[in-house]
């Protein structure tokens, strides 16, 4: 529970604040809600145009929290009411956006405008109201690894210079236009800099979030049970979807891109130490990961295999994997971020934030959450014959 007591990271008393939270009804802002009611006396206005994520902690009335948490169903491309939000509170968080890879060739302008232009009018009213903002931006603003241009066999492809993403040194290296991937992290990337702009010339208190793939219970939907049949979530997602109902995991050209996994519980720790450290915060770019998960999506498709079949007692496939192209699975002009490692010097020296769960462990407690939430209702779904309308 909250408690009074509370310091931050140089002893000074944490005083409770509002929090305007945009975005709160998906994956990472229903964990930010959670830890906030749960661990802090802060109030949130949730903004958000749904909240089945976040309904737990909305009802009932009894709830220890209850007052401190507001839905206010709202769609931020147009509604007047944002601007009050923000000015009723302490600190803006914006989290809204389109951020699955599957949208950004099928939904190319929804992702830009998501990503850019809706986010617009969120930082003009925290700068003209002098409302301190976090923005969450993406790992993907960095691009392709300067690496991933050596040939194959080039020693140089070992060092970390090539590869290690940092925040103030690293270059942002995008794709084509036709590759829509790239329209995303250019979206992202222009409005990382407008906010930049905006606390050199008029002084807003910003802090950007670049995450690197946060996994854990609520990412996304699985298709046919909480979202679209024919809907295409992010890996974890479609991954949980496949073991749910024992089909083989498909591998994109093969699965050999990488990616490190950060458990979600880990992340919002640093999100947490971002919103009461303002002094240790403000006017920084932090990469918020776990280079210690780094795998493959073949690694990853594997450890999952084993993961799912200890927690769920069901047995693997014989061939738990099939390859698919990214052209079959995604459509055409999609491209890949071949490898994201994240620096974590900036977090660590400013906020002394370190991840602390393996990917082991963070799949077995989100695959037996997946389990338990889903294996029945597939069962359901599987077994039921088809309607005959
Ligand atoms: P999410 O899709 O689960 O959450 C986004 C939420 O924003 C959704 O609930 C959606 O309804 C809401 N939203 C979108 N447009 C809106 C609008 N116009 N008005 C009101 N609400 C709107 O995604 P997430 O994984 O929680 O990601 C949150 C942020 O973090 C995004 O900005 C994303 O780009 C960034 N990010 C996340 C990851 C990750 O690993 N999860 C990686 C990179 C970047
Ligand atoms: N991927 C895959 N099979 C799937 C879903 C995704 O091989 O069923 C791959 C995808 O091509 C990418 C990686 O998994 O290389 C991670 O995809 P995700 O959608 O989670 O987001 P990204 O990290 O690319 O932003």
């Amino acid at each position: 529970m909250a408690s009074a007591a509370r310091v931050d990271l140089d002893g000074n008393p944490i005083k409770a604040m509002t929090i305007c939270m945009i975005g709160a009804g998906g994956f990472i802002g229903s964990h930010l809600c959670e830890k906030l009611m749960a661990e802090t006396p802060h109030k949130v206005l949730a903004v958000d145009v749904y909240n089945d994520k976040i309904k737990h902690l909305l009802e009932p009335a009894s709830l220890p929290w209850a007052g401190r948490i507001q839905f206010h169903r709202i769609n931020i491309k147009n509604d007047s009411r944002l601007e009050g939000l923000i000015k009723m509170a302490d600190l803006t968080i914006n989290l809204a956006a389109i951020c699955t890879p599957a949208d950004y060739n099928t939904r190319p302008l929804d992702t830009i405008y998501s990503n850019f232009i809706d986010a617009l009018p969120v930082v003009k009213y925290c700068s003209e109201n002098n409302k301190r903002l976090i923005h969450f931006s993406t790992c993907e603003v960095y691009g392709k690894t300067i690496g991933s241009f050596l040939p194959k066999d080039s020693p140089m492809r070992q060092d970390p210079a090539y590869f290690i993403l940092k925040e103030d040194a690293s270059p942002c290296i995008f794709g084509s236009i036709e590759k829509q991937r790239w329209s995303y992290a250019c979206a992202k990337q222009l409005i990382e800099r407008l906010v930049y702009a905006e606390g050199a010339e008029n002084g807003l208190e910003f802090t950007i979030v670049r995450p690197f793939n946060w996994i854990g219970p609520r990412m996304d939907f699985i298709p046919g049970i909480d979202g679209p049949s024919e809907g295409v979530p992010r890996v974890l997602a479609c991954f949980s979807n496949n073991l749910l109902r024992g089909e083989p995991l498909k591998l994109v050209d093969g699965g050999q891109s990488q990616r490190t996994f950060v458990y979600i519980k880990d992340a919002i720790e640093a999100v947490l130490l971002m919103i009461e450290n303002p002094a240790r915060a403000n006017g920084h770019i932090f990469n918020v990961g776990n280079p210690n998960n780094e795998v493959t999506v073949r690694q990853l498709a594997e450890m999952m295999t084993e993961v799912y079949s200890k927690v769920s007692g069901e047995p693997a496939l014989e061939v738990p994997t099939i390859d698919v192209s990214s052209k079959e699975f995604y459509g055409e002009g999609y491209d890949d971020s071949d490898k994201r490692i994240p620096d974590m010097t900036i977090i660590n020296t400013q906020l002394g934030w370190n991840p602390k769960t393996s990917l082991w462990d963070l799949l077995e407690s989100t695959l037996t959450y997946q389990h338990r939430t889903y294996a029945e209702a597939i069962k359901q779904a599987i077994s039921k014959p088809i309607a005959s309308s």
